[in-house]
């Protein structure tokens, strides 16, 4: 086969680019070379396939790294890229090419989303919250504020500017609103660049929306948040996602609820689990403790005498509030850690010394079985 130019050179880069340096020329080559835009060019073909060949290796640290070693060898096997290449590539664009296409060009998800969709309704869209814990032993509000699309007052959201007749047929897919394109090697279907899917485009664009019919607005909210909520739920406050252009309603937000870590209670549904240490003669005498729970209230909580390290004690009523039926709680529950002192005063060190002869203590121990915990 004919020489192969260095990769690096085909992009454009130098040899220490980073990551985003290689996306960033890698992009700019598709685009430019891209078959849809060049049909029938052998040579923007080519170029293209060149391109993402060398992409698909220096994109990846594993193979940029070998590539750099070894050159070509490096990256396959022996052979070289000859015609084994180009099978190659085409298992890259029935397979981990669609995910290269919308990482870079963002088609592919969005679109499809927006095709299955209700056409009525405009975009969904996500934020996340974050709140602690102890927000959520009853309901409460959070305020948060994030930004969306919102339709663009000077046009109604039509995108068109006033008093001009609105929409042609869009002239690249013919009113479609997909482009279907196959060069031998592949071929795929893809949203209309120019129309965005709609098949039309608008002749004398709205100034102040730039014809897109939806202007960018930050929006500040209140958000009620239920008592007991689990970490990662959702909360859809309807039509107050992203505006479409021509879309009477709205899409819908989607608040994601992060509940953070507590300081030291682990939750698990309503249940709260806390590990408290307490001394190796009160484990022996027993005692009542105080606890504060996650309201930061105090609780009386006995320890019975003689408990065994790691015993876990269960508080009724002193977890988190069942989701949507708050009246109830789960349970509070303490693991008991018996620690023994580190170092001992004069008087303790003598009194201990009695204790251990009063108890009949010796040194044989009796073993019992070994347990992992
Ligand atoms: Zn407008
Ligand atoms: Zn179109």
């Amino acid at each position: 086969m004919a020489d192969k130019r260095d990769y690096y050179e085909v992009l454009g880069v130098q040899k220490n680019a980073t990551q985003e340096e290689i996306k960033k020329a890698y992009r700019k080559l598709a685009i430019e070379n891209h078959p849809d835009k060049n049909p029938g060019d052998k040579a923007a073909e080519e170029r293209f396939k060149e391109a993402t060949e060398a992409y698909e290796v220096l994109s990846d640290e594993t193979k940029r790294k070998n590539y750099d070693s070894y050159g070509f060898a490096g990256v396959d096997g022996s052979q070289g890229f000859g015609g084994a290449a180009y099978r190659d590539f085409s298992d890259l664009f029935s397979g981990g090419f669609g995910s290269i296409f919308e990482d870079l060009f963002g088609f592919g998800g969005a679109s499809r989303s927006r095709s299955q969709g209700n056409p009525n309704v405009g975009q969904s869209i996500r934020v996340n919250i974050e709140v602690d814990l102890q927000d959520i032993v009853a309901d409460f509000k959070k305020e948060m504020t994030y930004s969306h699309q919102v339709a663009c007052e000077a046009c109604h959201g039509t995108g068109s500017a006033k008093g001009t007749a609105s929409n042609r047929t869009c002239p690249t897919c013919g009113g479609a609103g997909q482009i279907r394109q196959s060069s031998g090697f592949f071929s795929m279907s893809r949203t209309c660049p120019t129309c965005g899917g709609r098949g039309s485009v608008i002749s004398d664009p709205c100034p102040n929306c730039r014809g897109t019919g939806t202007v960018r607005k930050s929006q500040t909210l209140k958000i009620k948040i239920p008592a007991g909520i689990e970490s990662g739920s959702d909360i859809i406050i309807p039509q107050m996602g992203n505006a479409v252009a021509n879309v009477a309603t709205p899409g819908d937000l989607y608040v994601r609820v992060n509940v953070r870590p507590h300081r030291y209670f682990v939750r698990s549904g309503e249940d709260l689990y806390v590990q408290i240490p307490i001394s190796m003669t009160q484990a022996a005498l027993g005692l009542d403790i105080n606890v504060r729970n996650l309201q930061d209230e105090t609780i009386k909580v006995s320890i019975p005498a003689g408990i065994q390290n790691g015993k876990i004690i269960r508080v009724k009523g002193q977890g988190l509030p069942r989701y949507r039926n708050s009246d109830s709680r789960g349970d509070m529950y303490i693991k008991v850690q018996i620690e023994t002192p580190r170092r001992l005063g004069l008087k303790a060190r003598q009194i201990m010394k009695e204790l251990s002869e009063a108890m009949g203590e010796n040194d044989s121990p009796t073993p019992v079985q070994f347990e992992n915990n």
